[in-house]
């Protein structure tokens, strides 16, 4: 190689090293340099050789993992058999949708009886199956995001509008594009699956809550037989509704004031004028609305708050309790959950709404599982009840087992005859025998017998015949606010606020 001109030579040792000291694009420099550093001393060039290899490593090092960060990223979103998006990236996908802001379907899929598949021919047949659902399930989701959540289990996103105008003519026509059979170990296999389905927001406002809403009516699919589709339907919601509510959020409610007595006539046949007033529980919840005893009751016994409800429930009627003409009754209900707290609440010094009640005007309707949980205790309470003047009934009489065992000691006031029977009544000669033989049974033990869920006048006029004399249903009136009950009677209201 020719030897540079001196000035040339100074001009290139300077040059390499600012950008030696400058650490900028190193080697660049030194690919132009090299033709014309012949003459640069030994040491140096090999120092700069040397420096030019570390950092080719130490790029290339770089890139590899870049790369393979890449791929466990990848990967981690990624089903390893089927190469679906997996649970992680499902959610991921669900949360992109909620920030979206726009309304969406959850549908999760379970095969039907594939552990059954997997014990019979084998995981790896198993596997061949999951992959041809998950071929079939690429092939009707389009653009809409699918995903493998674990062992036999898929879930997919609806964003289509039409879709979700009829999200179950949508996840029906998906139950038919996954549907029939496939091979697997050399066999022609049949593998149904059941779906269920859930829209964002309504049902749900986390991807966790939304894929939970989901797979619910899911197993109730799976429950009632598979190869079918479920909604998320007022039921499910109902479950969704307690799994959301915590013990605090219902202990707020309750001192919040928001749980309320409404009120059902029981009447007198065959005229229909108001005996007395069935006392109702209602929720009325900030975002729900007007909820019924059956969607929080459970959740309330279960927490241990169905005793603070009907204690809100009787200090309203406390408050209330002026507006009331003096002959007019009242019936409360308790759950087995709640027969310890009423025995200590009626065993303790008496509160201040206890004073402004006459406890003589109250009836409680106990339901007979209170009965077959601790028979002694329903002995106390009502022994306690009489000693207050209070009346018990046997609430729901003939839809449990072992009625009669419980009347051959249990001195109840009132049996309430089922809505089952009365609902059948006229319809059925043997549940007219059923019926005629509870009210001789009212009768013969000299109590009062009220038959419930009279919905029609047929009924009515065929009880009425049969000798009953107390009747409470739809026919008559719905449950209602005291201020409706009160007016129902002829009254003037002031609406009254909790004592
Ligand atoms: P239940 O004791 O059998 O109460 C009567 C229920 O039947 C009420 O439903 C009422 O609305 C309904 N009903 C009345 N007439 C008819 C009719 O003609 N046809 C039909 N299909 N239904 C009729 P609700 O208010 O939803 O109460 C359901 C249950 O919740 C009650 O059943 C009672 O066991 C329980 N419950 C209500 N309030 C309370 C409460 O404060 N505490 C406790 N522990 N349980 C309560
Ligand atoms: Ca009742």
């Amino acid at each position: 190689m020719p030897h540079q001109a001196p000035p040339l030579r100074l001009a290139l040792v300077a040059a390499s090293l600012a950008a030696i000291a400058l650490g900028v694009a190193f080697h660049t420099v030194w690919l132009l340099l090299i033709p014309a550093a012949a003459w640069i001393p030994d040491a140096l060039l090999q120092h700069r050789h040397r420096r030019h290899a570390a950092d080719a490593t130490e790029a290339a090092h770089h890139a590899a993992l870049a790369h393979r960060k890449a791929d466990q990223l990848r990967i981690a979103r990624r089903d390893t058999l089927t190469f679906l998006p997996n649970r992680r990236a499902f959610l991921e996908a669900l949360s992109t949708q909620f920030a979206a802001g726009k309304p969406f379907a959850a549908i999760t899929i379970d095969l039907d009886g594939f552990d059954t598949i997997n014990a019979n021919l084998g995981e790896a047949a198993g596997d061949e199956i999951l992959c041809h659902l998950a071929d079939r399930l690429r092939a009707c989701s389009g653009r809409d995001p699918a995903a493998r959540l674990d062992g036999d289990s898929f879930a997919l996103i609806l964003t289509d509008p039409a879709d979700l105008r009829h999200p179950q003519d949508a996840a029906r026509r998906i139950l038919a594009a996954l549907a029939g059979t496939t091979t697997a170990a050399g066999q022609l296999i049949d593998v149904p699956a059941s779906l269920g389905l859930a829209i964002a927001p309504q049902h749900g406002t986390t991807p966790e809550a939304i894929l939970r809403a989901a797979r619910l009516p899911t197993q109730q699919s799976k429950q009632a037989g598979g190869s079918r589709v479920t909604i998320c339907g007022a039921d499910l919601a109902d479950i969704i509704l307690a799994r959301q509510t915590s013990r605090r959020d219902m202990q707020r409610a309750i001192e919040a004031g928001q749980f309320v007595p409404y009120y059902q006539p029981i009447v007198r046949l065959p005229e229909g004028s108001i005996a007395k007033f069935e006392v109702l529980a209602r929720w009325l919840h900030p975002t729900h609305g007007i909820l019924l005893p059956d969607q929080f009751i459970p959740m309330a016994d279960d927490m241990g708050l169905a005793g603070q409800i009907s204690l809100a429930l009787l200090r309203r009627m406390a408050a209330e309790t002026d507006i009331w003409p003096s002959w007019c009754r009242f019936a409360i209900n308790i759950s087995a959950g709640q027969v310890r707290e009423l025995i200590s609440l009626l065993k303790t010094q008496p509160g201040d709404w206890q004073r402004r009640m006459d406890l003589s005007r109250l009836d409680v309707e106990i339901a007979e599982c209170a009965l077959m949980r601790d028979r002694a205790m329903a002995r106390d309470l009502i022994d306690i009840l009489h000693e207050h003047g209070a009346r018990a009934v046997l609430d729901d009489f003939g839809s449990g087992t072992s009625n009669f065992f419980h009347l051959q000691d249990l001195p109840f006031d009132s049996l309430k005859i089922g809505k089952s029977f009365i609902q059948s009544l006229t319809g059925s000669p043997r549940i007219q025998a059923c019926v005629a033989s509870m009210l001789a049974l009212g009768a013969g033990l000299d109590i009062d017998i009220v038959a419930d869920g009279v919905e029609t006048q047929q009924a009515a006029d065929l009880l009425t015949r049969m000798g009953c004399e107390l009747a409470q249903g739809f026919l008559y009136a719905h449950p209602m606010p005291a201020e409706d009950a009160a007016r129902l009677l002829g009254l003037q209201v002031v609406t009254a606020e909790a004592a």
